[in-house]
């Protein structure tokens, strides 16, 4: 009997996953189960919309759920429609690529307020997510800070700084694309409590900045140090250079005439968020460095802005009957391990770090893993796998959406955007249902 095996998540860990164990072990049966009735996790939720380039890794994860024996069960949720024992005893091995979806709360007084989001929430509203489709951000303000100093920090703000006619190519989701467009924001904010060189900036996109065609950007000279320093790791040494290039560069361009202000500020540390109804002040504190370490200060300073994006990490949600460590934020596991015959990968695993390609290399190390593990316990390998969840999803009347159900979804998402972009997302779970089920003439299942 072939080994029956649940991969729980088909964002980049999972499907590297299920690649890596359809070549280890031809004969498995593999179910990736995806609460959305739409793979690819962050790939189409969390990249963002004018970074079309690096969606591309999508047609190497169709290949891998179009392999015979590998299946797609989008629109379950384990949790919801299954649960973990059920997942346990009806699979050989059960593999949790969940990710790290929960946004780390800024911790500060008014953290609250209406007008302060974290960042899951804002990427996955102008991405589509339908779990925050309806978050309707307050953008009516003149100024929006965004807090932190990585990649997702960045991608938000040129993002929101980038005009109608510089998104066009992207399949930023029709309403927040409106919503950016009529916003009237003049400056903008990004905020890192450390400096320069401690930002976990990659330099194309740090670069990127300097080309928004209505925003200039602004940085402080005084704020760039002379070099990198010797507490940077040999191998980070070269970035971190590159990055001082880049502001040094903006640092030195005379202030234009934009429409907007992009401000960078370092060594600044949210203290407070103050308002009485809604976002009014963000209260910092200036810090100084020690080795890379950010130290307070005591000196605050205020920036009216009515809008805060917070992009400090995320944690992953707890999994119900799953061991978690509260610390860290992930699934308790030991370097994978959950628990006889159940794994962990990608972000639940180890946390929110590391590009895609990450999750492949992280993948092929769990595999080894687990294929040795279960060639030493051959007893597991006699459960009945999907024909019993299929039975158990059948009589919870749960719609289960399978690959070629998606892909009349990823059809029906890139007919209707006419051409003009490269796809107009779905954001509600009921129009995917419909899109994935639809009949000629328009007749429903
Ligand atoms: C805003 C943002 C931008 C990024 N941009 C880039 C970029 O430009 N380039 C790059 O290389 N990397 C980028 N990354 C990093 C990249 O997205 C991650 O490395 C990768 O997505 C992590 O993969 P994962 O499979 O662990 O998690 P995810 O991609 O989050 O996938 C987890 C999947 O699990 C599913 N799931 C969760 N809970 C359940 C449940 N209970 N039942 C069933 N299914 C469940 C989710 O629906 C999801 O599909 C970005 C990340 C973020 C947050």
């Amino acid at each position: 009997m072939s080994q029956q095996i649940a991969i729980v998540g088909s964002g980049p860990s999972g499907l590297y996953v299920a690649e890596a164990l359809g070549k280890l072990l031809p004969d498995a049966a593999i179910d990736v189960i995806d609460r959305l009735p739409t793979p690819y996790g962050l790939v189409r939720g969390g990249i963002a919309p004018d970074h079309q380039s690096t969606k591309n890794v999508t047609r190497q994860f169709e290949r891998t759920l179009s392999r015979p024996g590998t299946r797609f069960l989008g629109n379950v949720e384990i949790g919801r429609d299954l649960t973990y024992d059920e997942l346990k005893a009806a699979y050989d091995v059960v593999v949790l690529s969940i990710g790290a979806a929960v946004d780390r709360p800024l911790g500060i007084p008014g953290d609250a307020l209406p007008g302060v989001y974290g960042s899951a929430a804002f990427v996955g509203w102008y991405n589509g997510h339908p779990t925050h489709a309806d978050l309707a951000p307050l953008l009516d303000g003149t100024a929006l800070a965004v807090i932190g100093n990585g990649n997702v920090a960045l991608d938000v703000v040129r993002v929101i700084a980038k005009t109608q006619a510089e998104l066009a190519a992207s399949d930023i989701c029709v309403h927040a694309g409106e919503a950016m467009a009529a916003a009237n924001l003049t400056d903008l904010y990004i905020i890192g409590r450390r400096g320069p060189v401690e930002a976990s900036f990659t330099s194309k996109e740090l670069g990127e900045l300097g080309d928004l065609e209505r925003c200039d950007v602004i940085v402080d000279p005084q704020q760039l140090p002379a070099d990198v320093g010797s507490h940077v790791p040999e191998k980070e040494v070269k970035v971190k250079q590159r990055n001082l290039e880049i502001l040094r560069e903006f640092a030195s361009r005379p202030l234009g005439e934009r429409a907007m202000r992009l401000h960078i500020l370092f060594c600044a540390a949210p203290v407070a968020v103050l308002g009485e109804e809604r976002v009014r002040t963000l209260v910092l504190e200036r810090t100084r460095l020690e080795q890379g370490r950010a130290v307070a200060t005591g000196e605050r300073f205020e920036l009216p802005v009515q809008t805060v994006v917070s992009a400090i990490g995320y944690r992953t949600a707890p999994f119900p009957g799953v061991p978690f460590d509260e610390a860290r934020g992930i699934l308790a596991n030991d370097e994978g391990l959950i628990e006889p015959g159940v794994y962990a990968s990608g972000w639940c695993k180890h946390g929110p770090r590391g590009v895609v390609g990450t999750n492949r290399t992280d993948a092929q190390g769990l595999v080894q893993r687990i294929v040795s593990e279960l060639d030493q316990t051959p007893e597991h390998a006699h459960k009945f796998g999907g024909a019993e969840i299929d039975r158990l999803l059948r009589e919870r009347g749960a719609v289960v959406v399978d690959f070629e159900a998606w892909r009349e979804i990823d059809r029906a998402e890139v007919s209707r955007a006419q051409g003009a972009k490269p796809r107009e997302k779905f954001v509600r779970v009921q129009e995917m249902l419909e899109a994935a089920f639809a009949l000629p003439g328009d007749e429903r299942h």
